[in-house]
């Protein structure tokens, strides 16, 4: 029987949760899947996974628009026409107020004004150093196309799921909700929501479940440092069960994540034996279960 492609998103409410440092200890205990690190305006998962680079692309959103000067005759009409006050004086313009609206293009009279692709960032194809295909990526500086990166960053996963018959993506999803997120989970079989005990922490659960149910995806929550505060881990279990959303893992606070972070390492590979290893191997296998 041929079995259909999963895709899981670890997810998080807001950043500093240990997403990613979760994200890198699943998918190095693994050897068959691909990863994806949709996380593009801040992306650290190769900081563990020290991937090495394979193929590298321009990834273009959108045109840009230049003037030429010297064949600009300073009519000023762009400069006049333009609603967002984008084309100063010295026919410069700014990357940032031009809504690349078209309009200064259609209006020059001497085609002075160049139209091209823009190239808002790279993604590429990796090994990582447990030998898992990863595509990832970066956004060039004040860019804002990020969910349409996420989504190349998501198509490339797949294609290489395809062509390898391997059959799990795993994705590490951003921080915070908003596009980047939507982007990430859209069409996902599981997301897993990493939180942490804290009265913010619960605040963003409960915002990012709002996310998850509007998209009807199923989930579940992992808390990490779940020993800082037992009372709110409790209130954690309780909104995950209100839900129907499983925790599937609770990770204890420890120095020793940190000590592995610090040598850029997953715990699970600079200490397989410790406890906190075997409690990342058991939540591995719960998120598993919730796949069948
Ligand atoms: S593309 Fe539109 S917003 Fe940008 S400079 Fe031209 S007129 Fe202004
Ligand atoms: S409309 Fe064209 S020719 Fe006129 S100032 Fe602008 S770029 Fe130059």
């Amino acid at each position: 029987m041929e079995h259909k492609l999963k895709q899981i998103t670890i997810i998080s409410g807001k950043g500093g949760t240990g997403k990613t440092t979760l994200t890198a200890n699943l998918g190095f205990l693994q050897s068959n899947i691909v990863l994806a690190d949709c996380d593009v305006d801040a992306s650290n998962l190769h900081l563990l996974l020290s991937p090495n680079i394979k193929e590298k692309y321009n990834f273009y959103s959108g045109t840009k628009y230049s003037i030429d000067k010297e064949n600009c005759i300073k009519c000023n009409k762009c400069i006049n026409l333009c609603n967002f006050q984008a084309i100063d004086i010295n026919y410069n313009i700014n990357k940032i107020s031009c809504e690349k609206c078209g309009l200064c293009y259609n209006v020059c009279p001497n085609k002075s004004i160049l139209e091209e692709q823009n190239c808002t960032g790279e993604y590429y194809i990796s090994k990582t150093k447990n030998n898992l295909d990863m595509v990832h990526a970066k956004l060039n500086i004040a860019e804002d196309n990020s969910g349409k990166l996420v989504t190349q960053v998501r198509k490339e996963a797949i294609k290489i799921a395809k062509e390898k018959n391997l059959k799990l993506i795993l994705i590490d999803g951003p921080p915070g909700i908003g596009c980047t997120l939507n982007a990430s989970i859209t069409g996902i079989d599981l997301a897993v929501i990493v939180t942490e005990p804290t009265l913010s922490g619960i605040h963003d659960l409960e915002r990012i479940i709002e996310t998850t149910n509007h998209f009807q995806i199923p989930s579940s929550i992992i808390i990490n440092k779940y020993n800082i505060n037992f009372e709110n881990t409790k209130k954690i279990e309780n909104i995950g069960n209100n839900f129907n959303i499983p925790c599937v893992g609770k990770i204890p606070y420890d120095t020793t994540i940190i000590d592995s972070l610090i040598k850029g390492k997953t715990i699970v590979e600079d200490f397989p034996n410790h406890n906190i290893s075997q409690i990342i191997i058991r939540t591995w296998k719960e998120i598993t279960t919730l796949l069948i």
